[in-house]
């Protein structure tokens, strides 16, 4: 059995509980984010994180030259290197790739970003960030075949061999099509999705395929993003995708248990 599991970057994560409950399991591909080290190193270097509001309402992270520079650095540095000493600590061989290595994941460059700004839409010419378009699923299965654990994380490459910054749900969802993974775990700072933000026990426990656009609607700002990406991965042939605390002790086998969201 194939799985991926997915560790949020923003505050309040636990990627120490993860890498433990993953201790002895060769058959999985780890994704990372890594939200809370990116703004903590752009503050550190003199470059605090920006957002912006997309005409459509989306908030999203500035990604200009300089910002991107500040994502590669501790996504790609600190929190992958993290996750990959973390696991050989614990006896696992890990190998850290982001979308470039090897060209991993493959992007489209997003044209004509858009801000509000002051009321005024504005565009964003030199913004790099971008969408998934394709996975080397081979890469990654020929590293588990050699006994490699893939720990894989954002920014992503574009055919003209530009670097640009990728969400790292829409990332999870990409590769777990790709591996053709049993399951996805989307562990992050919340118990689940839930009916009412800030009511740990408002999960939502189970979502039908066709329940999906319901749920959207309740879901709001980040986890809008799970969401839409547990639907892509449904609709990329993942049987089974949970969306599950990382927080709490053995987050892997509680969400592969049916803790948290379950969409099948
Ligand atoms: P991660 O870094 O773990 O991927 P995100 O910050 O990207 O986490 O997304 C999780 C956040 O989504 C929660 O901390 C919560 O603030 C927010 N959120 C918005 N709507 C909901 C909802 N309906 N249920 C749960 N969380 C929600």
């Amino acid at each position: 059995m194939t799985v991926v599991v997915k560790i949020g970057g923003a505050a309040g994560n636990a990627a120490a509980a993860v890498v433990a409950d993953l201790a002895g399991r060769t058959d999985y591909v780890l994704v990372h984010g890594g939200s809370a080290e990116i703004d903590r190193l752009g503050v550190a270097l003199g470059r605090p994180p920006e957002h912006f509001t997309s005409p459509s309402g989306t908030v999203s992270r500035r990604c200009d030259p300089a910002q991107l520079e500040t994502v590669v650095l501790a996504l790609a540095g600190t929190v992958q290197t993290g996750l990959v000493a973390a696991l050989e600590a614990r006896g696992t061989r890990a190998i850290g790739l982001s979308g470039v290595d090897g060209r991993l994941l493959l992007a489209r460059r997003k044209t004509g970003v858009r801000a509000v700004v002051g009321g005024k839409v504005v565009r964003l010419p030199d913004d790099l960030s971008g969408t998934i378009e394709a996975v080397d699923g081979g890469l990654l299965r020929s590293l588990l075949s050699l006994g490699l654990t893939p720990v894989v994380g954002p920014p992503a490459i574009t055919d003209a061999g530009e670097v640009v910054n990728v969400d790292a749900d829409a990332v999870a969802a990409a590769v777990a099509g790709a591996v053709r993974a049993e399951v996805l775990l989307l562990l992050t700072n919340v118990p689940g999705v839930l009916r009412s933000v800030g009511d740990p026990a408002s999960v939502v426990p189970r979502v039908a395929r066709d329940g999906i656009d319901e749920l959207l609607s309740l879901a709001s700002g980040k986890m809008r993003k799970k969401v839409v990406a547990a639907r892509e991965a449904l609709a990329a042939g993942v049987p089974r995708v949970v969306i599950a605390p990382s927080q709490v002790d053995g987050p892997v086998g509680r969400a592969l248990a049916g803790a948290g969201t379950v969409f099948a």
